[in-house]
């Protein structure tokens, strides 16, 4: 063993090293060829204190590190390279603090995202942040990408619900803000530099998160439009009619529905196939009598105006569970081979013009694809699942070509909410100017001077070209 291994192994014990060797075999992410892991080794601290430890000698000997999570990232954040070395943050998974008073919880960032729901849950409070990899993606994870998920259009991205962060520098320094105030301008606001840097300006070790005061109601309906003037409508008339109570507004188009409701899928149709478009609504509230009526009234308001075409109305909580496990059924376009997903943001009022070309140009360009389409319509995110259904290895360029090109004229951006990483790095100059990377690469520069901390992810340090 190196000698700089032999320090790194030293600063975590025999518990938190695993070698080489066993590196690749791990941890499996949950989508195959995700984390293409070759290592030196894999790091599993303990404490703050070990992780600074660790980076201070990685700093001294430019030691590579990839900072990982739960690995549920789809971007390739946390592929790594043979001479690489995994920090896994999987040991630091405690609850240090629940405030129901001040309505904040302190954690370590290991924490597994499900496990901050039910925590705050059995406190008789609410964590809002939502996805459907909650059992596996941690909360340093979700907050380096700045996850998005299904609550976004009531209670923001990751970065809104964040008061407090603890990050170690590139150098072993420890950034430690752990505020519990949910105002404080003292200063600049340090904590941004880690939320959505995908690991690449520092290691995120502890966090104080905003809970809020449980719902004690949860409505849903799945309805049906003909169109997407309805379907715009319907947001605005909901939002307008709720009072502020949406918190889930999710489009699926009519290939995506079918997909998530025909065997081998195991969900059936709550409404015939058939329609443009189909939308589940929800909502939360505090008084379930009410609330109930409320979303009736909407729905009524909605039907009687001619928005929406039929609607479902979830008689249960269990039955708002289905419509959720049908939205979320993306695996199911396995059926045709495979296919590679897209996360793009662009204002509502472009998103018809924009599905209809880049439709029209897969289907000329790859006659028999499949192109699904769905998305949090409210936050002006669309997601497609691309099925190509050809071998050719230059057929996934193709495909990003033709989805990300249209992007840049309609100011709409390459990631949503699921980040860079490796994937999407050529693109970025599609979204961001030349002077906003170059101030990303000093940003970098100041921070991580020798380029240790996830080299090659989000950007590069030489001068990025414009692509298109
Ligand atoms: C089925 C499924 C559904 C999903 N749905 C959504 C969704 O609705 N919305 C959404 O936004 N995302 C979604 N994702 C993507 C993914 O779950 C999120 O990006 C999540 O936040 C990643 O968390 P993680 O712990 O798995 O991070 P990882 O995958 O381990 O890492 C992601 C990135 O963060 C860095 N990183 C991880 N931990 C730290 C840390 N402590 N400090 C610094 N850097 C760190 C890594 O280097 C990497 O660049 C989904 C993924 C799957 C598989």
């Amino acid at each position: 063993m190196s000698d700089t291994l032999q320090s790194l192994a030293a600063i975590v014990g025999p518990k938190g090293f695993i070698p080489e060797a066993e590196a690749r075999d791990w941890k499996a992410g949950p989508w195959p060829g995700l984390n293409t892991r070759a290592a030196r080794a894999v790091l599993r601290p303990a404490s703050t204190q070990e992780v600074s430890a660790i980076l201070k000698v990685c700093h001294e000997k430019g030691q590579r590190v990839v900072p990982a999570g739960g690995l549920t990232g789809l971007v390739h954040g946390t592929d790594s390279a043979a001479d690489e070395i995994v920090l896994s943050l999987e040991r630091m998974n405690h609850i240090l603090e629940i405030d129901p008073t001040g309505r904040t919880m302190t954690v370590e960032a290991g924490v597994p995202l499900q496990t901050i729901q039910e925590a705050a849950d059995q406190a008789g409070m609410f964590f809002p942040l939502d996805l459907g990899a909650r059992g596996s993606a941690t909360i340093g994870g979700n907050i380096a990408t700045n996850a998005g998920g299904n609550r976004v259009i009531r209670y923001g991205m990751t970065r809104e619900l964040i008061l407090g962060l603890e990050a170690v520098l590139a150098d072993g320094t420890v950034l430690s803000h752990l505020n519990t105030l949910l105002k404080n301008n003292a200063g600049f606001d340090l904590k941004q530099l880690f939320i959505g840097t995908e690991g690449s300006l520092g290691v995120v070790t502890r966090a104080v998160l905003r809970l809020f005061e449980k719902p004690r109601s949860q409505t849903a309906a799945l309805v049906a439009a003909s169109d997407f003037e309805g379907v715009t409508r319907l947001l605005k008339h909901m939002d307008q009619a709720l009072g502020g109570q949406l918190t889930a507004f999710e489009v699926m188009w009519s290939d995506v529905y079918e997909v998530f409701t025909t065997p081998p899928a195991n969900n059936r149709p709550p409404l015939p196939h058939g329609h443009a478009f189909y939308v589940l609504v929800e909502s939360m509230g505090g008084d379930p009598e009410a609330d109930a009526a409320r979303f009736e009234k909407g729905l009524d308001g909605a039907l009687a105006q001619g928005m929406i075409a039929d609607a479902a109305l979830a008689a249960s909580l269990d039955q708002v569970h289905k419509f959720w496990a049908i939205r979320d059924d993306v695996v199911q376009f396995i059926r045709y081979g495979s296919f590679i997903t897209f996360d793009v943001s662009l204002p509502i009022r472009a998103m018809e013009t924009y599905v209809a070309e880049v439709k029209a140009r897969m289907a000329e360009r790859f006659p028999g694809s499949v192109m699904g389409t769905f998305g949090h319509l409210g936050d002006c995110n669309l997601h497609f699942v691309a099925c190509p259904r050809t071998e050719d290895p230059a057929a996934r360029a193709s495909v990003e070509a033709i989805v990300y090109a249209p992007l840049a004229a309609i100011k709409g951006s390459v990631s949503a909410e699921h980040g860079i990483g490796l994937e999407k790095k050529a693109y970025l100059p599609l979204s961001r100017t030349p002077e906003e990377i170059a101030t990303m690469q000093r940003l970098k520069s100041a921070l991580d001077p020798k380029g240790i901390l996830n080299r090659g992810k989000v950007i590069d340090m030489a001068a990025a070209e414009s692509l298109y």
